[in-house]
């Protein structure tokens, strides 16, 4: 092919290549067009889209707030151990989050006919209402809780909705939206919340679900709190009965005696530590087993079925008590079986069984003392007044001699005198039953009074033919210028009856008496004899009234000691006897000794 030939075909071929190049730029621009109309569609489902995304997005992070809201609300009621402190903190957080006026929550008192405002939240600018909201009528709120119990929740944006009841109440508050859920259980209403607004505000679905589910929340801690309170209660009421009961109470384990509970008298004996202790030994020490009497065996029967209460008596030798006791066998608040015991201090019941039984016998015995004693004072009183009687009729005679007259004239005076003792000692413990003993203390010689004692009984010796007796005043012990502020007469009483007894009850030997001081302010008397002695067992009995000591029989009425010894008594002192039968017998007095000066001196 030659040059030209090969250009022609060159030629040919760029013109073949041109027309295809053309129609594929063609079909280019055709494919472009398609492609833009694509793109716009492209990126109008990317708006759509990104729009639906952003809304969900928002919806999302709204709903992410409501749970942040929800899981700090949970953590605060969980973690505050001051459940009335977490409740505040929370409703103040929904508040705040919800932008609402006022939160409020309502429950039921227990009267059963009123109700209260428990906890209050309100937001800036609104004051609270909680002190006018106590002890509200349920009667009055009736509209209300009808219509909140019918529906489960009342939620409204237009409180004007309501019935006028209602929203005229709600008004007065300025209210104009309100969201109100019952706090119940059991179906049982106790209360409501209420979550009020002063101003437009549209209720979100996700807020007031939000709000129901944290009510429920409020509502449960709400009724624990109820139940706890009326828990505490109950166990407090228990407690206080329990503890302040002045009867013992305690349960221990039926089988091992181990106590399991313990009221506060019981442990107040036994000691605090007393639980786990074996019942036995927490009451009485040195007990190797159980108390004889106690009836536990017989508690249950055959079956292990409680047989009732058992009820028995019982001395604790430590506590040196009695006890009236009750045990009965119980199931344990743990279903195991125990024992109860109730044991009531009986003592002083039993104290005045035991000095009625005393008293009935000293009155038996003083019955008989005393009709002794009319039958010894009638044959006392006869015989002085058969010689006064007698002895006149023969004075009357007038054959005898004058001295013989004389003689019966002394007969007549020593019955007569003897006559007036016996009255005397009977007028004296008259007088000192009734109480009207009077003691009339003055400054009293002392040493003189002994000396005049001596004298005294030196010639009442004669008189009773008792010449060989031999009278000792020991001075021994006496002080000088020994004055002291007695009643003398009765001092001189008391010195007549034991001399007088001791002259009476010695036939040999001889009669000391005498006194010394104890101690600064007592002086101690003596009055000893070498008589027949009183046996051991009689020394106390012959200073009771009426009492002798039976060994023998020389007149008297069993009177003089008793006096004796009372009016020692009303002198500040004691009286005692040591005596030994066939040697003799001293009897000891001592009384108060204020010494005063010799220029005051009466007696
Ligand atoms: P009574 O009038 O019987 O002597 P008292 O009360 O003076 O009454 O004495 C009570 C009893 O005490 C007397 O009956 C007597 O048994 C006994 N008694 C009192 N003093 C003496 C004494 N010095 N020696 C022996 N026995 C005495």
């Amino acid at each position: 092919m030659n040059q030209t030939e090969r250009i022609a075909q060159l030629e040919d071929e760029v013109r073949e290549l041109k027309a295809q190049l053309y129609a594929t730029s063609e079909e280019f621009e055709a494919s472009n067009e398609e492609l833009d109309k694509f793109k716009t569609q492209l990126e109008q489902m990317v708006e759509l889209k990104t729009t639906e995304l952003t809304a969900r997005q928002e919806e999302l992070e709204k709903l992410n707030r409501h749970q942040e809201v929800f899981i700090k609300v949970m953590q605060i009621l969980q973690l505050e151990e001051d459940v009335s402190k977490g409740m505040n903190i929370t409703l103040e957080i929904i508040g705040n989050y919800t932008r609402v006026s006022r939160v409020q929550i309502f429950e039921n008192n227990t009267d059963g006919t009123t109700y209260s405002c428990r906890y209050e939240w309100c937001s800036e600018g609104i004051d609270p209402i909680i002190h006018f909201s106590q002890n509200l009528p349920l009667k009055y709120g009736k509209p209300w809780f009808d219509l909140l119990y019918a529906n489960n929740i009342i939620c409204t944006s237009d409180i004007y909705s309501l019935a006028p009841e209602i929203y005229e109440m709600l008004d007065r508050q300025y209210v104009k939206a309100i969201l109100a859920l019952p706090m119940s259980m059991y179906g049982t209403h106790f209360g409501f919340i209420i979550f009020t607004v002063c101003n437009d505000k549209t209720w979100d679905e996700k807020e007031v679900e939000l709000l129901t589910n944290i009510s429920q929340v409020f509502s449960n801690i709400i009724r624990r709190q109820q139940v706890e309170t009326a828990m505490s209660l109950s166990q407090q009421t228990m407690r206080t009965v329990l503890d302040n009961i002045n009867t013992k109470i305690f349960v221990a384990e039926y089988e091992s005696s181990k106590i399991l509970f313990a009221n506060n008298t019981f442990r107040q004996e036994a000691g605090e530590d007393v639980e786990g202790k074996l019942c036995w030994q927490s009451l009485k020490s040195g007990l190797k087993g159980p108390c004889e009497k106690c009836p536990r065996l017989n508690l249950i029967d055959s079956n292990g079925l409680p047989t009732g209460v058992h009820y028995w008596e019982d001395y604790n030798p430590n506590t040196k008590r009695w006890y009236f006791i009750m045990n009965t066998a119980i199931k344990w608040v743990n279903g195991q079986l125990a024992v109860m015991e109730l044991s009531t201090d009986i003592t002083e019941r039993k104290l005045n069984e035991i000095e009625l039984v005393r008293a009935r016998e000293k009155a038996e015995e003083s019955d008989k003392l005393k009709s002794a004693f009319l039958a010894n004072m009638s044959h006392e009183i006869r015989t002085p007044i058969n010689g006064i009687l007698g002895f006149l009729r023969f004075v009357a005679n007038d054959d005898l001699s004058n001295e013989r007259k004389q003689d019966y004239l002394n007969i007549i005076n020593n019955s007569a005198i003897q006559l007036v003792q016996l009255i005397d000692d009977i007028i004296d413990v008259a007088k000192i039953e009734a109480r009207q003993m009077n003691m009339f203390p003055v400054p009293v010689d002392v040493n003189k009074l002994m000396n005049e004692l001596q004298i005294y009984y030196e010639s009442f010796l004669q008189s009773k033919n008792k010449i060989h007796i031999m009278l000792i005043l020991d001075d021994s012990g006496f002080i000088d210028n020994c004055i002291a502020l007695v009643d003398p007469i009765r001092l001189r009483q008391v010195f007549n009856n034991l001399m007088g007894n001791a002259v009476k009850y010695t036939d040999k030997g001889y009669i000391r008496f005498g006194y010394r001081q104890t101690t600064p302010d007592k002086l101690e008397f003596v009055v000893e004899d070498t008589g027949i002695g009183i046996e051991e067992n009689k020394h106390k009995v012959i200073f009771k009234r009426f009492r002798q000591a039976e060994n023998h029989f020389r007149g008297g009425t069993g009177l003089g000691l008793n006096i004796a010894q009372s009016l020692v008594q009303m002198m500040g002192g004691n009286i005692w006897v040591e005596s030994k039968i066939d040697e003799g017998s001293a009897f000891y007095f001592d009384v108060l000794f204020v010494p005063v000066n010799k220029e005051d001196v009466v007696v």
